[in-house]
């Protein structure tokens, strides 16, 4: 039987030359969940012990915009967020270099938005990570140097079972999911409207714990 351990869940395979991302069981454990409970894409942080940066121990999100295709965190919960891991002890390299999504479909392929997202949050770091996770479980992680002779890696990607697994948080998980994901629904199926009117409003409804919030633009 094969070893759950040495389970691969991206194309790349490991070799000497190539370092691995690494999650723990309880990472992985949470961006599964995180995953399967909407139908958005989720975002979120991977944070890693000080001695093993591709190690992820905990998958952290904040509060974010999302549809099927995007993630957009918001700029104020990502600085409370840097704020309190810097209290908590941990350094940049630890919680702000890994950047992990989710795909809805089958496809973890970065789309050009996640590209653009990438470049333009991460770009600045003198590396950082693009972790993004499918709903079939295939995943695609690339390493980007973004100092001296730039380079780019692809990393193969496991989950390290032989590590401790302290079990889910599940209430936690929870809360987190209701208070930091908001999925943002586009339809142009606005009633009451004739339809000219129909055809130009583009109604954009932001779904939050409070309730339903409507948008015309
Ligand atoms: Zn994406």
């Amino acid at each position: 039987m094969k070893q759950m351990e040495n389970k691969m869940i991206s194309k790349w395979q490991a070799d000497d030359t190539r370092p691995v991302l690494r999650f723990s069981p309880y990472a992985w454990a949470k961006l599964l969940y995180f995953r399967d409970k909407g139908r958005t894409e989720i975002g979120g942080f991977g944070i890693t012990e000080t001695n093993d940066l591709l190690y992820i121990t905990d998958f952290i999100t904040v509060k974010q915009n999302v549809t099927s295709i995007s993630v957009s965190f918001d700029d104020n919960a990502v600085a409370d967020f840097f704020e309190a891991q810097v209290d908590f002890g941990r350094k940049p390299q630890q919680f702000a270099r890994i950047w992990c999504h989710t795909h809805p479909g089958d496809s973890p392929e970065p789309s050009l938005t996640d590209e653009d997202t990438f470049k333009r949050v991460f770009g600045h770091c003198d590396w950082a990570v693009m972790f993004v996770l499918a709903q079939d479980d295939s995943a695609y992680a690339r390493l980007s140097f973004n100092t001296g002779p730039k380079a780019q890696i692809m990393l193969p990607v496991r989950v390290d079972y032989s590590k401790e697994f302290n079990g889910t948080e599940l209430p936690i998980w929870e809360k987190d999911f209701k208070e930091n994901i908001q999925p943002i629904v586009f339809t142009t199926a606005a009633a009451g409207l004739d339809k000219s009117k129909q055809l130009s409003l583009l109604q954009l409804y932001v779904v939050s714990k409070n309730g339903t919030k409507e948008v015309h633009f």
